[in-house]
């Protein structure tokens, strides 16, 4: 079974096909869908039709849900190490398709081929951390208690979990979601973004293909309609959403309100700090790729450069000379350093952006508006950007962008450059750049932002260990992948035993059993 979505034809046949339509995913089969109830999805470095999908609403999430909670309970049941064998076959299957589906995310979202190989490799390590489920799932055992007292604790999932995503990692967010819900034992309900169904689609062939059982594993594409149904659906027990913090707002509120767990990681705004002692080429080759990498389009982005004393004045010119050499066109030529933007919608929200920060007082050093890639005109590209002098007052400063724009803000003190960060509205990633193992470790203990890179511009955790922010940055207790995502998609029963033993029963007693 393959999609023609999943298949990348060249531009002449490509021509000469129907755009294909893209279905739903449902126990275990697709569902049919009518063009009238479908979008389209576009190649931004082309401005081409691609694909349509479907908008999704009450009846498909409530066919998804119905397919999940059939296949719950074998799934459940299913020994662990029958179950690992899928999650096995799954990482081989992905491993080996790794370049289709890199392909596929730089044809919908139009990051480079190289970015997104890195997305796919980085979304794998939470596919391998779980193959080891049999050691995550295992409970503790205390024996004694008591007198004769034995107590252990069982991990057992929660029933139909759901997964919401957005569109700028296609692979590897949901892959940091779905590998521990389904490895707990849940079934699944996946809403993916609609901008980028290639990789989703593949993704869901590739666990058909490594046996994993009908109903166990279901997409339904839409937008908030069907978000709006899975989070008011009584069948489903947990929600992980991953986007922007007003939606993610709503999410964690409604699902909450209607019983669910829910855990909703949301929109950034990272700030790195620069001390003047740090190694400026270093820092500079930080900012650039961390800013500007897959065009800004990444919640661990850092978009604010925090430069203490005269850092600022160092760091710019080996920032320019860095940005005179960046190479911006389709993500799938070699040399490329940036694609464009994921919509021509979101391109026309980042230019009043950058109006609105030269309306603000920030000083523009660099201005992306200009660009113009002729031999793709109908692509949305933009160019970089940079601002110079932007301050803690300023729109540009507090609200998250998501784009190719990066502000340097002069700060005085290293106590001055804290309080921004731990003032800000969000809390998601930080970063700092010095060669002081004091200072560094200074800003380890007092920042408040769980993500912290020294001298590592995009500090996103090994895929075995947990993600997720602070304040606007994400809602709920716990955060994704990891050990916390093991407890999210799972509930702990602790279980207290006695067994009786002849001659040895105590006396009929009424009070509080103390453990003696
Ligand atoms: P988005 O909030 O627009 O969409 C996320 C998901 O919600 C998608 O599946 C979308 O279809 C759905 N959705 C969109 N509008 C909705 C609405 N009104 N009601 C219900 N559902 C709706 O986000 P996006 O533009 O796809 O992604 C970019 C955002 O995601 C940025 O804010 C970025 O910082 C954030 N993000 C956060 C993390 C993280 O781990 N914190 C990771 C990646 C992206």
């Amino acid at each position: 079974m393959t999609s023609p979505i999943t298949q990348l034809p060249g531009p002449a046949e490509a021509a000469n096909r129907p755009v294909p339509i893209l279905s739903h995913w449902i126990g275990g089969r697709t569902v049919e869908v009518q063009p009238e109830g479908t979008g389209p999805v576009h190649n931004p470095a082309t401005g081409e039709v691609i694909a349509r999908v479907p908008r999704g609403g009450a009846a498909e999430v409530d066919a998804a849900v119905a397919a999940a909670r059939r296949a719950f309970p074998a799934w459940r049941d299913m020994s662990l190490l029958a179950r690992s064998q899928i999650f096995f076959a799954y990482r081989e299957l992905v491993y080996s398709h790794r370049e289709q589906l890199a392909a596929l995310i730089t044809r919908d979202h139009g990051k480079t081929f190289d970015d997104a190989l890195g997305e796919v490799m980085r979304g794998l390590e939470t596919v391998e951390f779980a193959c080891g489920l049999p050691l995550h799932l295992a409970g503790l055992n205390t024996p004694n208690v008591s007198t004769r007292v034995d107590v252990h604790t069982l991990r057992q999932p929660l029933g139909v979990a759901a997964g919401i995503t957005p569109f700028n990692f296609p692979v590897m967010v949901p892959m940091w979601i779905y590998p521990i819900a389904l490895a707990c034992g849940n079934t699944f309900v996946w809403k993916p973004s609609s901008h980028t169904p290639g990789a989703t689609q593949l993704q869901t062939e590739l666990w058909k293909e490594a046996g994993l059982p009908d109903g166990v594993f279901n997409v339904v594409y839409g937008g908030r309609e069907a978000v709006s149904a899975i989070l008011e659906h009584p069948g489903v027990d947990a929600i992980q959403f991953v986007g922007s913090t007003a939606v993610g707002r709503y999410v964690y509120e409604t699902g909450v309100k209607n019983g669910k767990r829910v855990g909703a990681y949301t929109g950034a705004k990272n700030a790195m700090v620069v001390l003047p002692d740090a190694d400026m080429e270093l820092a500079a080759d930080a900012a650039v790729a961390s800013g500007y990498g897959s065009a800004g389009e990444r919640c661990m982005a850092q978009t604010l450069i925090i430069a203490i004393g005269d850092a600022a004045d160092r760091l710019l010119p080996v920032m320019k000379e860095r940005i005179g050499k960046l190479k911006i066109g389709p993500g799938m030529e070699p040399d490329v350093d940036m694609g464009p933007i994921y919509s021509a919608e979101h391109r026309a929200s980042l230019i009043e952006w950058i109006g609105k920060g030269v309306a603000e007082g920030a000083e523009l050093v660099h201005d992306g508006r200009p660009l113009h890639v002729a031999e793709h005109p109908d692509g949305y590209f933009l160019g970089v950007t940079l601002f110079d002098n932007v301050t803690p007052e300023m729109e540009i400063y507090r609200q998250e962008i998501f784009g190719p724009v990066l502000g340097i803000v002069r700060a005085a003190t290293y106590d001055e450059a804290l309080s921004m960060i731990n003032g800000h509205q969000y809390g998601n990633g930080t970063a700092i750049f010095t060669t002081d193992g004091g200072a560094a470790r200074r800003f380890e203990l007092e920042v408040d932002v769980p993500m912290i890179g020294i001298n590592v511009p995009i500090p996103v955790p090994a895929g075995y260990l947990s993600f997720g922010g602070t304040r606007g940055s994400a809602f709920g207790d716990l955060k994704m992948r990891g050990e916390d995502g093991i407890r999210f998609f799972t509930q702990q029963k602790i279980v207290t035993v006695r067994w009786p033993e002849p001659g040895r029963r105590e006396a009929l007693s009424l009070a509080f059993p103390g453990n003696r």
